[in-house]
């Protein structure tokens, strides 16, 4: 399989190659040149595969000439074995026809740990065989950077470098970072917020020389395995909801539009689906341009649902690419215009076609906070903020109640506290049995100045496990 820059100008790449990049050359994003497409008969036979099984059939032409079966198929056994549900991915009932598909059940609680337990497996497989190590930085808000060193503290050939801002993450947040031990790992909390760490992780994407010839590798969303890992689990519901005969819809929490494009690429390799509703928070950009064809930059808010505060989402760009005709030129100077002046329309034809698959809510702290009363009222369920933005957009901007509606629960509620409690629910939540004693550990975190500079130094004195590169 190869893959192409959204922008048309950076080398095509395989997928090892993919792997190990981030941003492509040209400032775009890297896609599947061909979208491999499934028959009907395919899918249909797949019904009651165990989740890694399903994992191989989906994923296998994405890897294809890079990595061989066997081996893939054993790092994906690998891969879901740590998911402490024995069904990986399941789905519960909320009422007649909706769903709720727990992607909570990994190491870190969120549904993070579905992409980066496999990337960090991939990572140092592909490593292994070149003979290669390689450092990562990245920045996270909260769920990210747990989910990144859970996936590579065991990596042999990664030294992984996570940036928070200081005192303003989460206390289970932090915890789930700062009590990961290992020589590879290296917490760093920035004296800034976090669009000070994010511009410090694409500032030293720019400039490498701190890392002396050693390749920097990106964890966020941009990273394609990223997404490739999200496709499986719309197939994985839809099987149980007798897909492929039967349509299914989705709502999906969404911040950087990574999770939901994932939902379309399923589409349009054969999975029926009948709707994806982008569900967001105040942070609107997306609604805004679903509702009304303006992609607009507005000011942040901090929400009840942090993981979903973003001014502008990285992964729509590989959106447009397909809504233009994957004409990289067009997009280029899409993105151009948009880096000018803050905002563009597209066609409204183009818009209508898109408008057919997609649609979209806002919703509000205090609406959040009123789903997660109604539905622990009703069912006893107590949902996290993320997923309760998914169910209220659901309800609200659900095309037809024949077709199964089918919710992402992105994170387990004890991760987002202050939101359950402002909702009233008064029942105790209890962290899982692995993170049990998470309160007890010992933390370990090193205090930055929010200075490129000494981030840069930090890196280069301890990038080779622990030690100077
Ligand atoms: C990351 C995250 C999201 C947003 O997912 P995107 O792929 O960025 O759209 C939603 N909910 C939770 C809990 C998350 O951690």
């Amino acid at each position: 399989m190869r893959y192409i820059s959204t922008r048309g100008q950076a080398p095509a790449l395989n997928f090892e190659d993919v792997l190990l990049t981030g941003l492509a050359s040209d400032g775009g994003l890297y896609v599947p040149e061909n979208l491999p497409r499934f028959t009907q008969e395919e899918i249909a036979s797949w019904a009651g595969l165990p989740y890694h099984e399903l994992a191989f059939r989906v994923m296998r032409p994405f890897v294809a000439g890079s990595i061989p079966d066997a081996d893939f198929k054993k790092i994906l056994e690998e891969t879901y074995a740590v998911f402490a549900h024995s069904s990986v991915a399941p789905l519960r009932q909320l009422n007649g026809n909706e769903w709720v598909l727990e992607l909570f059940h990994g190491p870190t609680l969120a549904f993070k740990d579905f992409a980066l337990q496999l990337l960090g497996r991939l990572l140092d497989y592909v490593l292994a065989k070149r003979g290669e190590r390689v450092v990562i930085i990245g920045a996270t808000s909260g769920d990210t950077g747990s989910a990144a060193i859970e996936g590579c503290r065991k990596c042999d050939n990664v030294d992984i470098f996570i940036l928070h801002p200081h005192n303003r993450v989460s206390d289970v947040q932090r915890r789930q970072m700062t009590t990961i031990f290992g020589d590879n790992i290296h917490n760093i909390a920035v004296e800034g917020n976090f669009d000070d760490c994010q511009e410090m992780v694409k500032n030293s994407f720019a400039d490498q020389s701190f890392l002396k010839g050693t390749r920097l590798v990106a964890v966020n969303s941009i990273n394609w395995a990223r997404i490739m890992a999200q496709i499986v689990y719309y197939f994985h519901a839809s099987l149980q909801l007798g897909g492929p005969a039967r349509s299914v819809s989705f709502s999906v929490p969404t911040g950087n539009f990574g999770d939901i494009f994932a939902g379309y690429l399923a589409r349009n390799m054969g999975l029926p689906i009948n709707q994806l509703i982008v569900a967001t928070n105040r942070n609107d950009i997306l609604h805004r341009f679903m509702s009304g064809n303006q992609y607009v930059k507005e000011t942040l808010y901090a929400t009840l649902s942090p993981s979903m505060d973003i001014m502008v989402s990285s992964n729509f760009e590989r959106l447009l690419f397909d809504m233009h005709g994957r004409n990289g030129a067009t997009l280029a100077g899409l993105m151009d215009s948009f880096k000018q002046g803050g905002g563009f329309s597209v066609d409204e034809e183009r818009w209508t076609e898109t408008r057919k698959l997609f649609d979209s809510l806002a919703v509000s702290d205090a609406e959040t906070c009123e789903t997660i009363a109604d539905v622990f009222a009703k069912t006893g369920e107590v949902l996290d903020p993320h997923t309760a933005i998914g169910v209220k957009a659901a309800r609200a901007c659900r095309r037809s109640l024949d077709t199964p509606m089918v919710i992402l629960g992105t994170a387990h509620p004890v991760k987002f506290p202050e939101a359950v409690e402002k909702a009233g629910v008064g029942k105790a939540l209890e962290l899982p049995a692995h993170l049990s004693d998470l309160f007890e550990r010992d933390e370990r975190c090193t205090v930055l100045p929010n200075d490129l500079k000494a981030i840069q130094a930090f890196v280069s004195q301890h990038g080779n496990r622990g030690k100077p590169l």
